[in-house]
């Protein structure tokens, strides 16, 4: 007959057969098992520290690892380390005026502009220009000027131009709107416009009305005008595979974009694509960790949207504010009270919470101007 004895464990009661051995791992051991990293994550990140380019396969190995193991803090490491030796511990806040809160003839599914809304607002000149300034003075790093797809493209550059004339000659200005042709493109350098925000988004053609080879149309067009491409793994949500997430990484490497990383999917509220739910910081900062990776130290920045701290710890240097209308959120204004949109301040207090310098250096102003 086996006898049995009870033992305390973590505070709770067991009662085991005394004849067995009780095989409670040594605190030392557990601590070493624990710590373990897999052979083939830790040789894709000591080859990746090393400054070898990584491949299509190992990436999709890296995306493999799961959430809050040893191997996820290893890549973290390995991400963050990297882009803090390359900016010299420097991070960056992009500032992005929206102009009209309309409904887009493109109808993507993600965006709150894609449904059909009989609200219509746009900010005028004057407002574009005066909220433009007002990031410049809060010290942000480059202004963004954003429109629907169905906006007038003369009264655009209008805007651009008095935008360029109000804000210092070595501020980057952004163009982020519809696609654009050749001549659509030398006409934004000739306002004064220095780089575009346009991305092949995930699922492009099929959650959106626009085919990818449009979007890459664009991008080449911007880039032979002279336009900096500025790029990002969007819009993550829990639907897609790590195949089209790794795709797109390696798309913005080909183009030659001037920095990379990845924004989740907002759920917004009322459109298509609500029904899939978001993905987590944590799943967003493996992401941008393996993007890291992939961009390597071809790029002047690793962008995260919206701004949150694990990917800040996780090899992205570049986070954005916003005010006016924001395709991620159903406030027309959302730098206004209820909105989304985090100011330059709040921005830049994230980017110090997770280690990182702020305000315009130098060499951050090379970076964008070369
Ligand atoms: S994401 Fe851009 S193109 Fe698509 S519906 Fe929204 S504003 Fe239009």
């Amino acid at each position: 007959m086996s006898r049995t004895r009870t033992v305390y464990l973590y505070g709770s009661v067991f009662l085991i057969r005394a004849d067995l051995e009780l095989r409670i791992p040594k605190f030392s051991e557990r601590k070493s098992s624990s710590l373990q990293i897999n052979d083939d994550i830790y040789e894709i990140l000591r080859r990746s520290l090393a400054g070898y380019q990584i491949s299509r396969s190992e990436c999709l190995r890296l995306m493999e690892i799961e959430n809050g193991s040893p191997d996820m803090y290893h890549l973290f490491f390995v991400a963050n380390r990297l882009t803090h030796e390359k900016f010299n511990g420097s991070g960056e806040v992009h500032a992005q005026v929206g102009i009209d809160f309309a409904s887009c003839p493109r109808k993507c599914l993600f965006c709150v502009f894609g449904s059909a809304s009989s609200e219509h607002l746009e900010l005028s000149k004057e407002e574009v220009v005066s909220r433009a300034k007002l990031f410049e003075e809060g010290g942000a790093d480059a202004i963004y000027l954003m429109t629907t797809a169905g906006f007038d493209f003369d009264r655009y550059l209008d805007i651009g131009g008095a935008v360029r004339e109000a804000v210092s000659p070595r501020m980057p200005l952004v163009a982020n709107i519809d696609d654009f042709g050749p001549s659509e493109a030398q006409e934004l350098v000739d306002e004064g416009f220095t780089a575009t925000y346009h991305v092949v988004r995930l699922r492009e053609g099929r959650d959106t009305e626009i085919k990818p080879e449009t979007r890459i149309a664009t991008i080449k067009n911007a880039s032979r005008a002279g336009l900096k491409i500025f790029f990002c793994v969007e819009p993550v949500g829990p639907e897609h595979t790590s195949e089209e997430i790794v795709d797109l990484m390696f798309l913005g490497r080909e183009l030659g974009v001037a920095f990379s990383g990845a924004m989740r999917r907002t759920s917004v509220p009322g459109t298509p694509l609500q029904r899939y739910g978001e993905i987590r910081w944590i799943e967003l900062a493996k992401i941008v960790a393996v993007t890291r990776l992939v961009m390597g130290d071809s790029v002047a920045a690793h962008c995260t949207h919206e701004p949150n701290l694990p990917s800040l710890m996780a090899g992205a240097n570049l986070v954005w504010a916003e005010t006016g209308p924001n395709p991620r959120d159903i406030c027309p204004d959302t730098s206004r009270r209820g909105g989304r949109g985090l100011t330059v301040q709040e921005c830049k207090s994230l980017l110090w919470e997770a280690g990182f310098k702020t305000g315009r250096s130098q060499d951050l102003q090379h970076r964008h101007q070369e």
